[in-house]
């Protein structure tokens, strides 16, 4: 039998393993029995679908043999197995979810820190040993095979004897050396208090294997775990390391959660449910292939990965188990869509990541102001997702940047501060906090000591519109028409004066042709000369998202083109009006790109533009 390689990007984690410095090497054996967990778990599941294969649930469980003199370590299962294939393919390639994910933080991260924070399975096992040796059969088949690798150099799969289906992983444990320590792994001792420290939850009993010395005789210990899952354990017992440990090894993640819920019910419906919220987007987050979902079990036993129906869209970035003794297990995919219980345990769960997110925000500002920069996108998509349907429970928990505050503040923290005469919030979008602090339109508001949100995130318009009003409060984008703080005795006079000079502005916009719907001064301006707004529902802004959209969709704001009536520029283009129109007609072209370009949209021909500002820079 030649050997066969590893493929290239396991050959590079290998040698990471078998080189690795990393003090944590311990990690080996749970990746090994939460493989072994699986396995179980799989053949359990495939039982009650598959008639040709029989369990007895109580006969199911792992074990571990000891062998001090031969330095072998051995952990056997009596679960699902593998057959030939499957043997080459899951131990020979990185393909699985765990170790793609510790592929890409190596990539991200230093190395060694990256390395035992979390699952990077079944590798592992070359930190401790030198040689490995897996003997599988495949529950349902009659032939066994020897999967035998020392390392780097490739491995060998040949056929073998075994009397039940399932795994013997079996470890030839590495020679003590100057830096390291291996016995410690043949220690009966040590190898009871790691599984307690890591393995306590499997729900299959981990047993150990003693030999007498004196007779010879074999016996089994009780089971070393406790068997109870994290999330079925009273929460007050749980320290915060364990629900770390369960959630960097079960998620894949290296760093801590930002949030852990655990909840639990009784009643109608009955259910454990432990949630996370991760600190940093899952590293798939932004992938196609990214799934949301929570792992459900029935009593401890797994029966789907990954539950779609538990979360809403806008949640998908919660990662978490939920275990309810109410779902049968043998509940098919599709029937599970129309099942009563799961919606009601979904909708429940909905409710409770949403109170634990209000009391994060009213009692963990820091903490939320990071999950909001990291996930607010998530919630704002909640909040126009199916027509606003959630808008109402969720329009609390969208914050934004405040001119006045100059940080995030909520919708309610503004309305607060408002004057009680006061209907509308204010806010003004665009690219960063920066450049709309330096909007036109700002510097007035400013002066009038109206608080503006400044919206920097391509959705959050859309968030405003879909909510409409906020405590009766209307949303009023400051670079739109419906923005108009002066007196009514100021409105008159600007009305009057837009009028007399009418037809000059008419003889502007034909210059511009449909780019404009209108121009006219403004007295929203305090000492800028210009400004580009908007009429009717599209603003620059939803103009900017939605043309940017994928789709063939296009649309077009209706511009409107104002000129502050207190600034030079508006005499200049009067008496330009009077005695040069041809000169005219070039200011306005000018005007309209810069007033183009503070709104942050492209000009059309930048040429034209330079050209036309070098040949009144000449004059
Ligand atoms: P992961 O557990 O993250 O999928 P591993 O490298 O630990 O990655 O294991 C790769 C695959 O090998 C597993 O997904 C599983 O299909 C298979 N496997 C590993 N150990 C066992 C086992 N004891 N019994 C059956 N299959 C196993």
């Amino acid at each position: 039998m030649s050997k066969r390689q590893f493929k290239a990007e396991s050959k590079k984690l290998l040698d990471l393993m078998i080189n690795s410095i990393y003090t944590n090497k311990e990690i080996f054996l749970r990746e090994l029995i939460s493989n072994a967990n699986d396995a179980l778990d799989k053949l359990y599941y495939e039982s009650l679908t598959n008639k040709n294969i029989k369990v007895d649930k109580k006969k199911l469980e792992i074990n571990i043999i000891i062998d001090k003199e031969k330095r072998l370590l051995t952990i056997s299962d009596n679960g699902i197995g593998m057959d030939k294939d499957e043997l080459a393919d899951n131990l020979g390639t990185i393909a699985k979810s765990g170790t793609l994910a510790f592929k890409e933080a190596l990539e991200k991260k230093d190395k060694i820190n990256v390395i035992g924070q979390f699952g990077v399975g079944f590798y592992s096992s070359f930190m401790v040993a030198d040689k490995v040796i897996v003997e599988s059969k495949k529950a349902g088949n009659s032939e066994a095979y020897k999967w035998v690798s020392t390392g780097a150099d490739g491995y060998e799969i040949t056929s073998c004897n075994k009397e039940n289906n399932g795994t013997t992983i079996t470890l030839h444990i590495k020679e003590n050396d100057k830096e390291e320590k291996y016995d410690e792994y043949l220690e009966e001792f040590k190898v009871q208090s790691l599984i307690k420290k890591y393995s306590d939850y499997v729900t299959y009993p981990i047993k150990m294997e003693m030999e007498d010395e004196k007779t010879k005789e074999k016996t089994k210990t009780d089971p070393i775990n406790s068997m109870v899952p994290i999330w079925k354990k009273n929460k007050k017992k749980i320290k915060d390391e364990e629900y770390y440990n369960f959630y960097q090894e079960k998620f894949f993640d290296y760093s801590k959660p930002l949030k852990v819920i655990h909840t639990k019910a009784e009643g109608l419906v009955s259910y454990d449910a432990l949630m996370f919220i991760p600190a940093m987007p899952p590293y798939d987050f932004y992938t196609k292939e990214y799934k949301k979902g929570l792992e459900l079990y029935s009593n401890g036993v797994l029966i789907m990965e990954k539950c779609e129906d538990l979360l809403p869209d806008y949640l998908n970035f919660v990662k978490g188990v939920v275990d309810s003794p109410d779902l049968s297990l043998n509940i098919s995919r599709e029937m599970l869509q129309q099942n009563r219980q799961l919606k009601v345990i979904a909708k429940n769960i909905e409710k409770k990541i949403l109170k634990e997110l209000t009391d994060m925000l009213e009692n963990e500002r820091e903490t939320y102001e990071a999950f909001f920069k990291t996930f607010g996108v998530n919630i704002k998509y909640g909040v126009y997702d199916n027509y606003g349907e959630k808008k109402d429970e969720l329009k609390d928990l969208v914050i934004f940047y405040s001119s006045k505050e100059k940080k995030m503040v909520t919708l309610k923290e503004y309305v607060s501060r408002m004057n009680k005469d006061d209907d509308t919030i204010y806010y003004a979008c665009g690219e960063t906090i920066d450049k709309i602090d330096m909007m036109p339109q700002v510097e007035n508001l400013k002066d009038k000591k109206k608080e503006v949100l400044y919206l920097t995130d391509y959705v959050d318009e859309f968030v405003l519109k879909m909510l409409d009003k906020y405590e009766d409060k209307k949303f009023v984008n400051i670079a739109s028409n419906d923005f108009d703080l002066s007196s009514e005795e100021e409105k008159e006079e600007l009305k009057k004066k837009n009028d007399d000079d009418k037809e000059m502005f008419e003889f502007m916009k034909k210059e511009l042709g449909d780019e404009v719907s209108s121009i006219r001064y403004t007295n929203k301006l305090k000492n800028h000369p210009i400004c580009l707004t908007s009429e009717g529902n599209v603003t620059v802004e939803m103009q900017k998202v939605i043309n940017a959209m994928p789709t063939d969709e296009h649309i077009n704001a209706k511009l409107v083109l104002e000129i502050n009536e207190n600034h030079t520029i508006s005499k200049k283009i009067k008496d330009l009006y009077e005695n040069d129109k041809e000169t005219l007609k070039k200011y306005t072209k000018i005007l309209y790109d810069e007033a183009r370009l503070i709104e942050g949209l492209p000009v059309e021909n930048p040429t034209e533009l330079s050209n036309l500002v070098c040949e009144m820079l000449s004059k």
